[in-house]
């Protein structure tokens, strides 16, 4: 099963906003993030990603 995560934050609470010239849209509650471009992974990768967004930002 996949799942959208946010590309900046790697939050899940992504929310899909229908855009009507520019498009599908997705927008994160988490960080404010909006864009068409979002990631879409397994389940099961969720948790290393996530250590992957933090091993960034400590860089
Ligand atoms: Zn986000």
């Amino acid at each position: 099963m996949k799942i959208q995560i946010c590309p900046v934050c790697g939050s899940t609470d992504i929310y899909y906003e229908a855009g009507m010239i520019t498009g599908e849209k997705y927008k994160c509650n988490n960080c404010g993030y909006v864009g068409s471009f979002i990631l879409e992974i397994e389940e099961k990768d969720y948790e290393e990603f996530l250590k992957t967004i933090k091993n960034n930002q400590h860089k």
